[in-house]
């Protein structure tokens, strides 16, 4: 059968239904403008590859009901070689979110409200005229066709199909990181009692692992190595296997699921808009470069994205001058704290040996619950970046 050909004219067209590109639907359709939301994946929760820790803030922010929130923390821990902490706020303070499920209920909100939903179909081009971006080129289990839209919001994760094609995110690409995890069942139950990091290269290389409880007996493992395309040597798979074999019990340990994604953890990039253009999320590498933290970001950068789109509509203007509004409120969102975050991430990441680690480890445990949150959520390095061998540590990773 001849695949069908179709023209539409929409508000705005949205690549790709992860938090970023779900949560500006969600903002937009619920302001009554016309979206069309198009994904490639077959069905909306999919590709399910983040372990989705966050701190209670993300519910709160957004508006988001428990139902997706099967894990629950009230602890950090952090490990290196030889000294770990564990930080007890003695209430829940964070959730792990089933990530498919975060993402399902973003989208049905915007479908409740209107939006158009076209999944299993991926965006292949821009269509430009006179050089400026007026629609899309997709093609997928519906058939092949072009959209057309006054503003076309590029939320495509690190694939950023619109802004690679439009030459805006040259930068961005290399090097690349990733990560990898399971989710495991029959997990010692003293390993899902924290949300727990753990640092240096006896566990991981360039890189750092992962215990985040999903309810009883049940955790997400996982391992990150930052700028992977520069190590070969580098299996990410065995690095995985090396972390789980350093907790006795996790032997016995059911892994039901594998998954894993590139992350673009390079600090982003200083402009994110065109005439009729903005692309955000991951797709500009908005994740935080400290931990890898990226699905409350993506949604802040969304509801940005929609303030502004919502303003440029009211105005009939899409030209860049009124869509880098944007540019100025994530620059204010993110501050110093993105380059604070990258620069502490070369260091820890660039493969300290155990020891180096206990070092930076030591500093640390002396930070109390508020100033431990306010370094991993906030990214508030005051009181780490005020001690002077930290400085010098630093110093040698610039
Ligand atoms: C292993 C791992 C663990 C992580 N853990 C955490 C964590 O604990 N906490 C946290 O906050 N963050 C975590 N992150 C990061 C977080 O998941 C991302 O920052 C977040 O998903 C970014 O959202 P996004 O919407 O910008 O992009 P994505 O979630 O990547 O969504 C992009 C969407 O676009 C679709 N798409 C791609 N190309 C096309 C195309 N051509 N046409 C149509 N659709 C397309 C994709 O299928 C996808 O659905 C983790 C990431 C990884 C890899």
């Amino acid at each position: 059968m001849k695949k069908q050909q179709t023209k539409k004219k929409y508000d705005v067209i949205i690549v790709g239904a992860g938090p970023a590109g779900g949560q500006c639907a969600r903002e937009l359709s619920i302001a009554g403008k016309k979206v069309l939301l198009i994904e490639k994946s077959k069905e909306i929760g999919q590709p399910n590859f983040s372990s989705a820790g966050t701190s209670k803030e993300l519910l709160d922010d957004f508006d988001l009901p428990l139902d997706f929130a099967p894990g629950k923390w009230s602890k950090i821990l952090i490990a290196t070689e030889n000294v770990s902490k564990i930080w007890d706020y003695g209430e829940t303070r964070g959730y792990v979110l089933d990530f498919a499920g975060l993402k399902k209920f973003l989208v049905k909100e915007a479908a409740k409200n209107g939006a158009k939903i076209l999944i299993g179909t991926s965006v292949k081009k821009p269509i430009l005229k006179d050089g400026v971006l007026i629609g899309v080129s997709y093609d997928g289990v519906f058939g092949k066709g072009e959209a057309f839209a006054d503003v076309i919001v590029d939320a495509s994760g690190p694939a950023g199909v619109l802004a690679s094609e439009l030459g805006m995110r040259k930068h961005l690409i290399s090097p690349l990181s990733a990560g990898i995890e399971l989710i495991a069942e029959n997990v010692p139950e003293k390993l899902t009692e924290a949300l727990a990091f753990y640092f240096g290269s006896t566990y991981v290389h360039y890189g750092y692992g992962w215990i985040f409880p999903m309810g009883k007996n049940s955790a997400k493992i996982g391992v990150a190595i930052y700028n992977i395309s520069d190590h070969k040597e580098i299996n990410i798979m065995e690095a995985l296997k090396k972390f789980i074999a350093k907790f006795p019990g996790l032997e016995n340990a059911a892994f039901v699921d594998l998954h894993g994604a590139p992350l673009c953890v390079n600090g982003g990039v200083d402009k994110h808009s065109a005439d009729n253009f903005l692309f955000i999320g991951d797709a500009a590498a908005q994740i935080n470069p400290l931990a890898g933290e990226g699905i409350r970001h993506a949604m802040h950068s969304a509801r940005i994205a929609a303030k502004i789109i919502l303003q440029a509509l009211d105005k009939k203007d899409f030209s860049q001058k009124t869509l880098s509004q944007y540019d100025k409120e994530w620059k204010k969102y993110i501050g110093l704290r993105w380059k604070q975050s990258l620069l502490i991430s070369k260091k820890i990441y660039s493969d300290i040996s155990g020891k180096e680690a206990d070092k930076f480890m030591k500093i640390l445990a002396e930070l109390s619950n508020k100033d431990i949150f306010a370094l991993g959520f906030n990214y508030n390095f005051k009181k780490v970046f005020n001690k002077k061998t930290v400085i010098k540590w630093l110093k040698s990773a610039i």
